[in-house]
C-alpha cells in the first residue's frame, strides 16, 4: 500500500524555509560542500561536494571502504566533520544536529534494533526517540505499517523473523517520526532477490510520496532503480550522474561494467 504524499509538513517541495535557524535552498535537500573526514591521519572522506535534491532516490555507490558510511553519519549528524560544510533539510550538519535528526530517517547498515524487545516494543521505542507517545505513536505506526505491512509480526522477536522483514522493520523504525529525508546505508546487504526487489518497491513509493532516499548499496540492479548515483573510491566522488549517463560516458552497456571501469581505472592510475 502506498503512503499518502504530504510528508513535508505542509510545505511543498522546493519550498524556500524562512525560519532564523534554518537556511534551505529551493529543492536541495542536501548540500555538501567540501567535507573531510579524518581518523588521526586517515583520511576517510576527502574533500567532496555534490547535491541531492527533493524527492530524488540518490545512490551513493562505492566499493568497501570508500568513505560512503562515514559521509552518510556526518549527514546524519551522528560524526562530527574535520573540515567543510554540509546542510542537510535547511540544517546545518555541524551546529544544528538536533533539529536536523527530527527531520531525517536512518536505517544503519548494524540493525540498531533490540533482540530481547519484540518488533512493537522494539517500533515504540524508536517511537519515543522521536517523541511519539500514546495516540501520536498509535497513529504514526498505523501510517507506517499501513504502507510496511508489519501488524502480524508484532509479538515476535527480531531474531525470530527472515532477514527481510528485519530490514522492513528497521525501514518502518527509521520512518516512523515521517522524515522528510532517509538515509538507507545497506539496507538490502544480504537479503535474497525477491525481497530486495520488494523492498525497493516500498522505496520508490516513498519517494513517489515526496520523501528524498539516500541509499548506499553493492548490487549494481538496485543502483539502476536510482534517480541519480555517486560513485566514490578512496574518500573522493570519482562519477555522478544518473545510471543512464554514466553508461553512456563510457559506452558501457551495465551499470556493473561503468562501476568497475570507473573505479578501476582510479586504482590503475594511482
Ligand atoms: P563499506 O561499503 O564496507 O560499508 P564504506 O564506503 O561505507 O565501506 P566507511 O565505513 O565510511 O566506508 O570507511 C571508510 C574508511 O574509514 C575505511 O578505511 C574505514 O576503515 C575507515 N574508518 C571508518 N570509521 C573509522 C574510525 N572510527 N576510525 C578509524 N578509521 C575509520
Amino acid at each position: 500500500m502506498k503512503r499518502p504524499a504530504g510528508n513535508k509538513s505542509g510545505e511543498g517541495p522546493g519550498l524556500k524555509i524562512r525560519t532564523e535557524t534554518r537556511t534551505r535552498d529551493a529543492s536541495d535537500s542536501v548540500i555538501v560542500e567540501d567535507l573531510v573526514r579524518k581518523f588521526g591521519k586517515f583520511t576517510a572522506v576527502d574533500g567532496i561536494s555534490f547535491r541531492v535534491r527533493d524527492g530524488e532516490i540518490f545512490g551513493f555507490l562505492g566499493a568497501n571502504g570508500a568513505g560512503k558510511t562515514t559521509t552518510i553519519r556526518m549527514l546524519a549528524g551522528l560524526l562530527t566533520p574535520t573540515s567543510g560544510r554540509a546542510v542537510v533539510e535547511g540544517f546545518d550538519i555541524a551546529t544544528q544536529s538536533d533539529g536536523l535528526k527530527e527531520h531525517i530517517g536512518y536505517m544503519s547498515q548494524k540493525f540498531s534494533l533490540y533482540d530481547d524487545l519484540t518488533v512493537y516494543e522494539n517500533l515504540e521505542f524508536s517511537g519515543g526517540v522521536h517523541g511519539l507517545e500514546g495516540p501520536a505513536f498509535r497513529a504514526a505506526l498505523e501510517s507506517a505499517t499501513a504502507f510496511t505491512g508489519l501488524e502480524a509480526l508484532y509479538g515476535r522477536f527480531p531474531r525470530e523473523i527472515p532477514l527481510g522483514w528485519k530490514q522492513r522493520l528497521a525501514l518502518t523504525a527509521a520512518m516512523l517520526h515521517n522524515p522528510r529525508l532517509l538515509f538507507l546505508d545497506e539496507p538490502t546487504g544480504g537479503v535474497d532477490p525477491v525481497s530486495r526487489r520488494e523492498f525497493w518497491r516500498l522505496i520508490h513509493d516513498l519517494a513517489e510520496g515526496g520523501t528524498t532516499i539516500f541509499v548506499t548499496t553493492h548490487y549494481m540492479d538496485e543502483a539502476e532503480y536510482c534517480n541519480r548515483l555517486s560513485i566514490m573510491h578512496d574518500g573522493k566522488i570519482v562519477a555522478m550522474g544518473s545510471p543512464a549517463e554514466l553508461k553512456a560516458s563510457g559506452g558501457w552497456a551495465t551499470m556493473e561494467d561503468a562501476f568497475v571501469e570507473l573505479i578501476g581505472r582510479r586504482i590503475t592510475t594511482q
